[in-house]
């Protein structure tokens, strides 16, 4: 994976080693020597990430940070803040002024390849999600955008799994006030149980006894149920190689031992956070595309997903020879809601019609809304008597309650012609059935409306 890094230290030495590093492992490397020109870079480069030097003369690093954090443009750019050792103070200030991640000086090579990586990856996936909501905007639906407003870590769950009791405790210690804990001491033998879904982070000691940390952690991966929540793995300074493999395994950050409280805490709020705005990200996609379907006055399907699902159902019936029945309704006189009520009345009484339709309809009956003042129920695994009776029914939920509207103090009558048809020989696709329930409606405004008609059988036959 290729990533723009923006280095950026006062110091030029600084500078030209880490550029060297990271070119040696194919990143693209853009550097500057001062918070003001990083600013600039990063206003008109958008490098994927940022490796940000604390202690500069004039803006320091944490300036730095904040501001690119309070431009809406560069908010979600990854910042990596480079702090000297034993600097514990600065590197949760650094956090806390937004940084994502920090490390200390002198740098070596594995922390800084994993953190640039780990950050890299979950940037390609958020940026992913972000450009899915601009899509979903574009459509014209509009998002409960909250992209830079703070996400909340009210009711954070954590998963600690280490079996060392007396660690296991004292981690619990750490994080309380932060999030509820739960101790697994390494008996976890179902990562799949769905219980697992409702945890914001897993903290994971790599040095378990009796099971294979490295397995959990890529089994948590795997899983539907774990694989988007972040995992914090426990590592030993002298065990490079499982850190290196558990990154690799998709561990999304670490901690070595002996633990800082601080350093803990920070990391745990940031893969928190993250976590928190990928999930929401995720459930305004899901929102897009609910309304993608539906229609946005009645909240029922729209034309669109009618026509797909009729074909989807039509082409199953057909090899199964079941009959689906299909309603086709329009509302009598419509317009003249609307010139003698106003345009938002005849809305209203939309809005009670697909109320009304909805609480007749069986759960595997679909109902939607076809155009302006027309709609389709569709009936999968029903007899002609039932759809005809169930049309009825409907007409008469119908017309015989009066409609309450805004504008009158009088609730207002209204009545629905409804053309029924069913697939068969003649009407074998989609498009067939639809226009004879559509002749049928004709039928039935032809015949004086408020009526159910059924162009190729009567229900006496
Ligand atoms: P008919 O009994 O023959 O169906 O008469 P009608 O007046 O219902 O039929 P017509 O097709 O002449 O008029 C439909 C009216 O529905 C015209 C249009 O302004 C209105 N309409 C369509 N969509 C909407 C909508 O979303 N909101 C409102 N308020 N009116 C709508
Ligand atoms: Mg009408
Ligand atoms: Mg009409």
């Amino acid at each position: 994976m290729t990533a723009r890094v923006l280095v950026v230290d006062d110091v030029i030495q600084n500078v030209k080693l880490l550029e060297a590093k990271l070119t040696s492992e194919y990143f693209d490397v853009l550097t500057a020597l001062n918070g003001e020109d990083a600013l600039e870079i990063i206003a008109r480069e958008r490098p994927d990430i940022v490796l940000l030097d604390v202690m500069m003369p004039g803006m320091d690093g944490f300036e730095v940070c904040r501001r690119i954090r309070a431009n809406e443009k560069s908010a979600h750019i990854p910042v990596i803040m480079v702090t000297a050792l034993d600097q514990s103070k600065d590197r949760v200030a650094g956090l806390e002024a937004g940084a994502d991640d920090f490390l200390t000086k002198p740098i070596r090579d594995l922390p800084l390849f994993a953190r640039v990586r780990s950050l890299v990856r979950l940037k390609v996936l958020m940026d992913e999600l972000r450009m899915r909501e601009a899509t979903g905007e574009d459509f014209g639906i509009n998002m409960d955008n909250g992209i830079n407003n703070q996400i909340s870590l009210e009711g954070a769950r954590v998963l600690l799994i280490e079996d060392y009791t007396r660690v296991a405790e004292r981690i619990s210690r750490y994080m309380e006030g932060l999030a509820v804990i739960d101790i697994d001491g390494g008996s976890l033998d179902t990562v799949s149980s769905p219980d697992l879904e409702n945890y914001d982070l897993f903290i994971l000691s790599l040095g378990l006894d009796k099971i294979d940390g490295l397995r959990l952690c890529s089994q948590l991966r795997s899983s539907e149920h774990t694989r988007r929540i972040p995992i914090l793995v426990l590592v030993d300074e002298d065990h490079p190689d499982q850190l290196i493999k558990s990154m690799e395994l998709g561990a999304t950050d670490y901690i070595t031992r002996p633990i800082d409280k601080n350093e803990l805490l920070a990391r745990a709020r940031s893969q928190i956070r993250q976590k928190r705005y990928a999930d929401r990200l995720r459930h305004n996609m899901q929102k897009s595309i609910e309304m993608a379907m539906t229609d946005a006055v009645t909240g029922l399907y729209n034309r669109h997903f009618l026509s797909t699902h009729l074909d989807n159902l039509m082409s199953v019936e057909n090899n199964n020879h079941k009959t689906v029945f299909l309603l086709m309704l329009d509302i009598d006189k419509f317009k003249r809601v609307n010139d003698s009520y106003g345009h938002a009345a005849g809305d209203e009484v939309l809005v009670e019609f697909a109320r009304r339709i909805s609480n007749n309809i069986r759960n595997i009956d679909l109902a939607a809304r076809y155009g302006g003042e027309e709609f389709v129920v569709v009936m999968p695994e029903s007899n002609f008597e039932h759809a005809y009776y169930f049309a009825e029914r409907l007409r008469m939920a119908i017309a015989d309650q009066p409609f309450s509207i805004t504008a009158s103090d009088q609730p207002i009558t209204v009545t629905v012609s409804i053309g029924l048809a069913l697939s068969g020989d003649k009407n074998s696709s989609s498009a067939a059935l639809l226009a004879a329930a559509d002749t049928a409606l004709y039928q039935a405004k032809e015949n004086g409306r408020n009526q159910v008609c059924c162009c190729e059988k009567s229900p006496a036959e």
